[in-house]
């Protein structure tokens, strides 16, 4: 294992990160340390991590009519400290005399009479991350334990890592929630984890804390990689299991930052005054939308665009450093350039941003209109289909799909689309001004 010897480091031990103050020697350790540390009940009770020995019921909504735990209570911040601390007392557990099983230990009162030692571990309630199997096999106990508990969110970052650190790429996607199967977002996943040069360094990493949202909805896992880099992995619950939606190359303070930077990015974006908006959707409605039609009409001049375009530009570098793999900052980015003109590096913006949030309707609406704009029809038939395919009760959604057929030649593909419109979206006026406009055409 390598040693760090940044400030940050355990005071014990000099080796893993430093995450508390421990009253008892004065100094910070590392978790590993302070399990080390309490597991011999000498701990101060002031300290918030001292384990609580006395018989305490497993949780706070325990069974009451079910015998309290003979295992202690105490406080960890992730899952792998809870188990390391458990472990660390099961080995000292399973040889301690016990009045309760004939003053002989776990481990021989399990060799004597297994069933009558399974039938006391069963009398106890367990927290829900307690390593029965754990148990069992330290007291020699062949028994498979079938669990329904779901992987948390610790099992599904080691995985996604354990993958990172062997540089398979292609298998991560799977781990995210992006599950639409959408053109060329699996591989460029992969090529934008890829390019993330702290991700292409991992060697190993050590969990530092995790935690579930209140409503159990979104999940943290705080890691160290390579014993240095600070790293956060942001996860959210999808159909029941936990995926991975986003990377910090921070702690996980640095989550709630992004709001503020989203409002600056918007901000700035606004006086740039020359992107397409959501708001613009609306005007999208006619047959061939414009995406250019704005910036012919900015007057803002050109030293003060410059300068605005700096401050973009600088605060996309500087956020991307820390949020490298968001979509939204690809969503901001591909506005830019399309602000200014860049259009190819905007599709590759709004690309990106498709693939790190595949629901996400707003870039697949934006990455439609430039291959609009670029004649290529067929991508963006594509993109207004998947769009379509999310907001299907959207008809201005439904009247760009039309629009990419008749520039595809086929026009009774998009009079068909109209004309179920004119009963399913009366209100909707375009797409009987569209169909006018067709038969006169003809
Ligand atoms: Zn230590």
């Amino acid at each position: 294992m390598l040693s760090g010897f940044g400030k940050n480091r355990c005071q014990k031990c000099k080796t893993e990160r430093k995450v508390r103050f421990c009253l008892r020697f004065n100094k910070d350790l590392g978790w590993q340390c302070c399990n080390n540390t309490r597991i011999d009940k000498k701990c101060p009770g002031e300290c918030a991590y001292h384990p609580h020995f006395e018989a305490v019921s497993a949780s706070k909504d325990a069974d009451p009519t079910k015998p309290k735990s003979p295992f202690p209570a105490l406080k960890t911040d992730s899952r792998s400290e809870f188990e390391h601390f458990v472990s660390l007392y099961l080995d000292l557990w399973i040889h301690h005399k016990l009045p309760e099983l004939n003053d002989l230990s776990p481990l021989e009162y399990a060799k004597q009479d297994k069933e009558a030692m399974l039938s006391w571990l069963r009398s106890f309630q367990y927290p829900e991350n307690f390593p029965l199997g754990k148990l069992l096999a330290k007291l020699d106990i062949d028994l498979e334990i079938k669990t329904t508990l779901k992987p948390d969110p610790e099992a599904i970052v080691q995985s996604y890592l354990e993958q990172v650190i062997k540089w398979e790429w292609d298998g991560l996607y799977a781990i995210t929630p992006n599950d639409l199967k959408l053109e060329g977002t699996a591989a460029n996943y992969a090529s934008l984890i890829s390019d993330i040069p702290q991700l292409r360094k991992t060697k190993e990493f050590d969990v530092l804390s995790s935690g579930i949202s209140q409503d159990r909805s979104v999940a943290f896992v705080f890691v160290e990689l390579n014993h240095s880099v600070s790293w956060t992995l942001i996860l959210i619950e999808l159909n029941g299991q936990w995926h991975l939606r986003q990377h910090l190359a921070s702690d996980p303070q640095a989550y709630y930052a992004q709001n503020k930077l989203y409002n600056d990015l918007a901000q700035l974006l606004s006086q740039q005054n020359s992107v397409i908006t959501d708001s613009d959707r609306e005007s999208s409605s006619s047959v061939i939308p414009n995406p250019d039609r704005e910036s012919s009409s900015s007057v803002i001049p050109d030293p003060d665009r410059e300068s605005i375009n700096e401050n973009i530009t600088k605060l996309l570098k500087d956020a991307f450093k820390t949020y490298p793999d968001c979509a939204d900052l690809y969503y901001y980015q591909g506005l830019y350039l399309q602000g200014i003109k860049q259009f190819d590096q905007a599709k590759t913006a709004f690309f990106n941003a498709i693939t790190l949030d595949n629901r996400w309707t707003a870039p697949q609406y934006h990455l439609a209109l430039l291959h609009l704009q670029s004649h290529d029809y067929d991508k963006a038939l594509y993109w207004f289909e998947q769009q379509h395919n999310l907001e299907p009760s959207d008809p201005r959604t439904l009247n760009n799909v039309a629009a990419c057929y008749i520039n595809l030649g086929q026009k009774d593909k998009a009079r068909d689309i109209w004309t179920a419109m004119l009963t399913q979206y009366p209100e909707f006026t375009i797409a009987k001004d569209n169909l006018d406009r067709l038969s006169r055409d003809l």
